[in-house]
């Protein structure tokens, strides 16, 4: 049997991979799954897409196999893949497709499907939606059971609940000057709306959905934001949000105009969120600065740590009764509002939390925790689980405190450093991090000496 689904979903070149075709039976294997589980209900899908120029095409025909086998559709059309998970529940609905390729180039696009709840879709229901779409063992309806479809607004609702969960009297009062640039993608229908009716004044720049993704790549890292950093710094802004092509993650630029590691921003929410809630459950992965262990610590609250993953996280907020998550890239994930990353929500709590701070946004990422980190990565042909699996040995024969979680992550008093696998590309990946530069250069190259030594066995 083949295998069509990553991570989260399925991702490739519009009309070469992710075709129209491929599409409809997508939409008519997971109508199937859906009619399979609960022949005797009227069954409700939401669908939405960001805006690639390929996405209007591939929703049609997802619409269209959805209908096709008897399951009626709430089309949200161009929203942020928060807001699409958001309208499951909102809605009510039996489950929800998304048309995204996140911050991948303009050329590409993808599916992910989502639970009723609006979490990534369970891998044994995945693997059900793969079953039948090879099998092509499709329930089609009878012309009298096609399914219906209607249009749905989801942006005001979104936007509303959002601004329903911070003090807004508090940002008022303040008017943060905030400079937003949306990618071209789906935030751009969304974040500069939200922070202006949130009482900011907000500039927006490459803010007009458009799928060519004209003015930058969508994957909102240091060496992409360059110009933006600047602009942020010359605008005399207290600080710059930019966002990837689906809105899920937004990262940070502070009044100097310098990039913010996204660790840091998970940091302010995560000390912010204990403080008000007294407490709670924070999930990360193995892989998140240990800065977040220490802040919770310092505010009550406890720690579970997950394999590399958002979709990982999100299900083990679920399942804890979690408070917040969240991982390093920027995306912060709030589970009583979207079991996913929120790229919007995330900006509205750190806008509240400088609001109040009454601080520049470079103080208040100045007062968290110091911690350095360093990375780097080897290409590595062969079996790189193996190879990682072969670290971890030699680190117990030299009586090292391992966890293996994911990857092999060698642990000290004072730091750590992982040594893991990438899933997608042929290479090994070594963090390290420390309360000193120095030191955790010393971890880094010992992860090196050890992965070495792995290879030479
Ligand atoms: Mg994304």
């Amino acid at each position: 049997m083949g295998k069509l689904f990553g991570t989260f979903g399925v991702r490739g070149i519009a009309n070469e991979k992710i075709t129209p075709e491929f599409a409809l039976k997508i939409g008519m294997a997971f109508g199937t799954l859906l009619k399979k589980e609960q022949p005797n209900k009227e069954l409700w899908v939401v669908v939405g897409r960001d805006t690639r120029v390929s996405g209007e095409m591939l929703k049609n025909a997802l619409v269209s196999g959805l209908l096709s086998v008897g399951v009626n559709v709430i089309d949200v059309g161009v929203a942020p893949t928060p807001a699409i998970q958001f309208a499951c529940r909102y809605f009510n609905v039996d489950g929800g497709a998304v048309i995204t390729a996140s911050h991948n180039p303009p050329e590409y696009n993808g599916i992910k499907l989502l639970e009723s709840n609006g979490l990534g879709l369970k891998k044994e229901r995945e693997a059900i939606v793969e079953e039948i779409y090879f099998k092509e063992d499709f329930d089609r309806a009878t012309w009298d059971k096609i399914g219906q479809l209607v249009e749905r607004d989801i942006i005001r609702p979104y936007i509303d609940e959002i601004k329903s969960r911070v003090d807004i009297e508090a940002i008022k009062k303040r008017k943060p000057f905030i400079v937003v640039d949306t990618s071209n993608g789906a935030g751009s229908l969304t974040l500069p709306y939200l922070l202006r009716e949130l009482g900011c004044k907000v500039v927006s720049v490459n803010a007009h959905p458009d799928g060519h993704f004209p003015a930058r790549n969508p994957e909102p890292n240091e060496e992409n934001l360059r110009g933006f950093m600047k602009m942020v710094k010359a605008l005399g802004a207290d600080f710059g949000v930019a966002q990837d092509g689906d809105a899920d993650r937004s990262v940070f630029i502070d009044e100097n105009g310098n990039f913010v590691q996204g660790d840091k921003t998970f940091a302010l929410v995560v000390k912010a969120m204990l403080q008000e809630h007294d407490g709670g459950l924070v999930v990360t992965t193995i892989a998140t600065s240990h800065m977040i262990d220490e802040i919770a610590r310092q505010y009550g609250g406890k720690v579970m740590k997950t394999k590399v993953g958002d979709l990982i996280v999100s299900r083990a907020l679920l399942e804890h009764n979690g408070l917040v998550g969240g991982e390093e890239n920027g995306g912060v994930i709030f589970p009583d509002f979207v079991l996913g990353r929120d790229g919007a929500m995330t900006v509205a709590k750190i806008v509240e939390i400088f609001a109040k701070s009454n601080k520049r946004f470079s103080e208040l990422i100045d007062e968290l925790p110091k911690f350095y980190q360093v990375k780097t990565k080897r290409h590595i042909e062969g079996d790189r689980k193996a190879i990682v699996a072969k670290v971890a040995e030699i680190a117990k024969e030299r009586g090292l405190n391992i966890n293996t979680t994911d990857g092999t992550k060698i642990l000290f008093d004072d730091g750590w450093v992982l040594v893991r696998a990438s899933g997608t590309e042929p290479i090994i990946r070594i963090f390290a991090e420390a309360r000193s530069e120095e030191k955790s250069k010393e971890y880094l190259d010992l992860g090196l000496e050890l992965l070495d030594e792995a290879l030479k066995s």
